[in-house]
């Protein structure tokens, strides 16, 4: 990657040490549906709340719903993680807003389902979900804690051929519209040993929501689920029961790859943003980057960028060589929620006013930023795991 003569990061090359020209091909698809589809209208998708459900449909016709899952479901092969690299900084050059995170709620609502569930439920799930035609969300967060995932209090209890589950969850991702609710309940003892994994289908007698109004991510759909013996045939207990924390760890380490590469995607956008106002803006007679304050703040936005993304890099090809790197993933998601923090600030300050005003990237942005810092493991949780896993 050659920085000289910068104007855009999202005009640079993919570096080749880990790309090919497939990605660079999966790269121009989505950024012509992006362009076409998405980022005209995120403004005023932010304000009204929502965006249109038959996104769903069309980001299927490019494959953005099905890339990897298995083929027998209509999916689409994942040659590797670079993919998932390439399509969420993708994503993130929209500039922030609530698409990404409901559009792309089944990457965390179906795996624990394709790695547990019964053949029957993934081959009713998967093709519909990885259409479009239907929603899939996770439920795992409840109202009195989700740092602490293995202490949750939701109950499911055997009754027949039925769990009656009572309790609730919150700050859920595809709440409302979902059809299809992977579930985190306890039908154990305490601790993770006592949870399983439940679908739970929209219509359920017994299973309410309501919807919550957030700081940023304006468009993503996020409620507060309600169960009051709420009943669940035994049939949709995916997997094991007692057995279902491990698919809640399922998602975690693909999860913080992709918050990290749409966190250091997001600092991107905002030195883009920057950068071309401050070559725009005059002051005191001469425009902004040619005052040496303005050009430091650049130059150490491009410095925390660059670094935050070869730690990215470096970590998804141990994950793709199949390592679980721990402290390098935990790390990372700190090091890059930081560097989206940094840029979004500055971005706000070298914007000035007009960095206030709403309508513009670094303004969603800054509002932005304390989402991807707390969800998916928050910034405390994951040095706390790395300090852990170093034996500290
Ligand atoms: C917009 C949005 C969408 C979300 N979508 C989903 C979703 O789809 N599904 C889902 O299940 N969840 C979802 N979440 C929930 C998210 O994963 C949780 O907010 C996150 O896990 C933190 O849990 P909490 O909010 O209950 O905070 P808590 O666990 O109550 O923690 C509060 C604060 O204390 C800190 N803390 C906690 N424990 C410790 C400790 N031991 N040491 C030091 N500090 C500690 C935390 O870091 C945090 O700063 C979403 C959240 C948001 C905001």
């Amino acid at each position: 990657m050659v920085l000289s003569n910068f104007s855009s990061w999202f005009d640079l090359p993919l570096t080749d040490q880990y790309y090919n020209e497939d990605h660079e091909a999966w790269r121009y698809a989505l950024r012509q549906f992006i362009d076409r589809e998405i980022a005209p209208n995120v403004d005023a998708w932010e304000e009204a709340g929502e965006f249109p459900r038959e996104l769903y449909k069309k980001a299927a016709e490019i494959g953005l719903l099905q890339l990897g899952y298995p083929e027998q479901y209509g999916g689409v092969p994942k040659p590797d993680i670079f993919f998932d690299v390439v399509t969420c900084q993708e994503l993130a050059r929209i500039g922030g807003g609530g698409v990404h995170p409901s559009l792309n709620s089944h990457t965390i609502g179906m795996p624990p389902i394709l790695a547990l569930g019964s053949d029957e439920m993934k081959s009713r799930l998967v093709p519909e979900v990885i259409s479009g035609e239907k929603i899939s969300a996770l439920a795992i967060t409840e109202p009195s804690g989700g740092s602490d995932v293995a202490n949750l209090k939701t109950t499911a209890q055997r009754e027949g051929d039925h769990y009656i589950v009572n309790g609730s969850k919150t700050y859920i991702t595809s709440g409302i519209r979902a059809d299809y609710y992977t579930v985190a309940v306890r039908t154990g003892g305490e601790g993770a040993s006592g949870i399983s994994l439940l679908l739970i289908e929209k219509g359920t007698p017994g299973f309410t929501q309501t919807p919550l109004d957030k700081m940023g991510w304006w468009c993503s759909d996020t409620a507060t689920l309600y169960f009051d013996n709420c009943r669940v045939p035994v049939e949709n207990l995916i997997g094991t029961e007692n057995k279902g924390f491990s698919g809640v760890m399922i998602n975690f380490n693909s999860e913080r790859l992709n918050i990290a590469a749409m966190a250091n995607g997001l600092a991107m956008v905002c030195m883009d943003e920057a950068v071309a106002w401050a070559k725009e803006r005059k002051t005191f007679g001469r425009r902004l980057m040619e005052h040496q304050v303005i050009r430091h703040k650049i130059a150490e936005m491009a410095k925390r960028i660059l670094s935050t993304q070869a730690l990215l890099e470096k970590t998804a090809w141990q994950m793709q060589r199949g390592e679980v790197p721990v402290v390098e993933l935990s790390l990372l998601k700190v090091q890059a929620t930081e560097t989206m923090e940094y840029c979004a600030r500055e971005a706000v300050q070298i914007f000035g006013g007009m960095g206030f005003m709403r309508g513009n990237k670094v303004e969603r942005i800054y509002r932005e930023v304390r989402v991807y810092a707390i969800g998916g493991g928050s910034e405390e949780i994951m040095r706390d795991l790395a300090a852990r896993q170093l034996a500290l």
